[in-house]
C-alpha cells in the first residue's frame, strides 16, 4: 500500500511511505524536466536526420520515455521491449526478457531508453543481444546512472543525473510495483 502524505493538497510531498518502505523527495518534478530537457537537446543535435529507433524498456522507463520524445521533434520510430531483473530493492543479477521488439534493426541507429542503469547487468545483456542483429550503431540514455555500482564496461552514452548507490521511487520507477506515478524522485529512507 502507498501511503501519500497530503493526497489532497497541492504543497509537494517531503516524504512518502510505499509498504515497509519510507522514502524523502530527492529530485523535484521541475529539475527532471529542465534536465530531461537539455538531454532531448543534445540527443537531437546527434541524432536528428539518422531516424533513429528509440526502444522504451518498460515497466520503468515510460514516465522518461514520454517526457524525453516529444521534446524532440525529428523523425523517429519508437517500440517498447519489457525486461526484468530487479525484486524488491536488490538486483537479481540475472535478465529476463519478457517481450522483445519485433522490427529489423539491421543498420539501424537503435536508442535504448533506460530509466535507471545500476550494475549495468541489464544494460550488458541487451547490448549483447541486440548487436547480433547488426544495428549500425546502439546508444543508451538513461534517466538515472550509479556509476559507482557499474559492473560492465560500457558508456551511458546519455545520462540526466548521475546519483549514488542509494534506492529510488518515483518518475516511473517503483518498489514492488508501487510508486510508479509519483510526478518527483525519491529516495530511500532508512
Ligand atoms: P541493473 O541491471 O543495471 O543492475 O539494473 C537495472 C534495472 O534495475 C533498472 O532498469 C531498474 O528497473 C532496476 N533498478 C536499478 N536501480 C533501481 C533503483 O534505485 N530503483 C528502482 N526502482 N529500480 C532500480
Ligand atoms: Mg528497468
Amino acid at each position: 500500500m502507498i501511503t501519500f502524505a497530503s493526497v489532497f493538497s497541492v504543497r509537494k510531498m517531503d516524504k512518502v511511505c510505499i509498504g515497509d518502505k519510507r522514502f524523502r523527495l530527492y529530485i523535484p518534478q521541475e529539475k527532471i524536466a529542465e534536465k530531461v530537457g537539455e538531454l532531448a537537446r543534445r540527443m537531437a543535435a546527434d541524432m536528428s536526420g539518422k531516424n533513429p529507433l528509440f526502444v522504451v524498456l518498460l515497466n520503468g522507463a515510460f514516465v522518461f520515455a514520454a517526457d524525453l520524445l516529444r521534446a524532440m521533434d525529428f523523425p523517429c520510430e519508437v517500440e517498447f521491449m519489457r525486461v526484468r531483473s530487479y525484486d524488491g530493492t536488490a538486483s537479481t543479477g540475472s535478465v529476463e526478457v519478457i517481450q522483445d521488439i519485433r522490427v529489423d534493426i539491421q543498420d539501424r541507429t537503435v536508442v535504448l531508453i533506460e530509466d535507471i542503469v545500476d550494475t549495468g547487468t541489464t544494460m550488458h545483456f541487451l547490448l549483447q543481444r541486440l548487436r547480433e542483429r547488426r544495428p549500425q550503431s546502439i546508444k543508451i540514455a538513461a534517466l538515472l546512472f550509479k556509476p559507482e555500482s557499474l559492473r560492465y564496461d560500457f558508456a551511458v552514452d546519455y545520462a540526466a543525473f548521475r546519483i549514488p548507490r542509494d534506492f529510488i521511487v518515483g518518475y516511473g520507477l517503483d518498489y514492488n510495483e508501487q510508486g510508479r506515478n509519483l510526478k518527483d524522485i525519491y529516495v530511500i529512507d532508512d
